[in-house]
């Protein structure tokens, strides 16, 4: 048994690699050639040999070892994938490559195990997806693209487009270091499809266990059919429509956009924080925190 290797630590190393013979200004990472030449240099006996799209049955991704692990072979899916899609397709079975190797000669990853990850139970799959988002959108770069500005879609957009990934990925990124608490919803016919929540929302208990339950949109949302959302769309709202438990006084700051190549919506929901919300505090909280948020935004 080999020891654990972190993936974020795995990532960072091949990212400071990255910064010392390409600089700074390297995006979008070009995962086929990195993970075929670090894993030549670096693992000179059982590198990644090939790395080819096909069509897969019922797979997004694949990697597989030969009969004497002398190489192994990365697949993607070229039927239904975006760009994107395959990017982060390979950097997460690259992932595996790195991490897992030792523990299986074939890792095949499905529609539920890459890029929203995060809500997985299987432990290599969420590791697999954090070293993928780690190696493709490196957090001191990623700060330096949203630095002092108003979030919004368009400038995800602008992140997705430089890290050369989805939207939903760029997003999912993003809520790791937004400054306050942010939810991502992804949803389809009114009904959620995933949702995760940043560490500070789920601090709080805002989160939707859209695994065990069947879980419709709440009818004021943007992206519910109900409301016919515009793409410019960006409001604020009361939290306790989407969180029952909030205090009917804290804002929501809500906005949608089209993903997944227009097969599901995302909606993006921004709350400061809870530190203030007690027991008892609902009633002596000023009303003016919720005039005050709409006023700074
Ligand atoms: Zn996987």
């Amino acid at each position: 048994m080999t020891e654990p290797k972190k993936p974020m630590a795995e990532a960072n190393r091949i990212s400071s690699m990255l910064n010392q013979v390409l600089g700074i200004e390297r995006f979008p990472v070009q995962v086929n050639e990195v993970a075929q030449e670090y894993s030549r240099q670096c693992f000179k006996d059982s590198p990644i040999d090939r790395i080819q799209g096909e069509d897969l049955d019922g797979f997004d991704g694949l990697l597989k070892a030969n009969k004497m692990r002398s190489k192994w072979l990365i697949l993607y899916n070229s039927a239904r994938q975006s760009d994107g899609r395959k990017r982060f397709t390979i950097a997460h079975e690259f992932g595996h490559y790195i991490l897992h190797r030792h523990q299986q000669d074939i890792f095949e990853c499905g529609d539920g195990d890459i890029e929203t990850g995060d809500n997985n139970e299987r432990d290599i799959e969420a590791e697999a997806d954090l070293f993928a988002s780690t190696l493709l959108m490196p957090l001191d770069d990623f700060r330096r693209q949203v630095e002092g500005q108003p979030i919004s879609f368009d400038l995800l957009g602008h992140c997705s487009d430089r890290y050369g990934v989805s939207l939903t990925a760029a997003t999912l990124r993003w809520i790791e270091i937004a400054p306050k608490r942010a939810v991502l919803v992804a949803s389809r016919d009114d009904h959620m499809l995933w949702a995760k929540s940043n560490r500070a929302a789920l601090k709080s208990g805002s989160y939707f266990a859209t695994r065990r339950n069947t879980i419709e949109l709440p009818r004021d949302a943007l992206a519910h059919s109900y409301h016919g959302f515009d793409l410019a769309d960006n409001r604020t709202g009361r939290a306790r429509s989407w969180f029952c438990r909030e205090p009917s006084s804290m804002p929501v700051t809500e906005m949608a956009r089209e993903a997944g190549q227009y097969d599901y919506t995302l909606t993006l929901l921004l709350m400061p924080d809870a530190e203030w919300q007690g027991p008892n505090h609902d009633e002596e909280e000023p009303e003016d925190t919720f005039e005050r948020f709409i006023r700074n935004g």
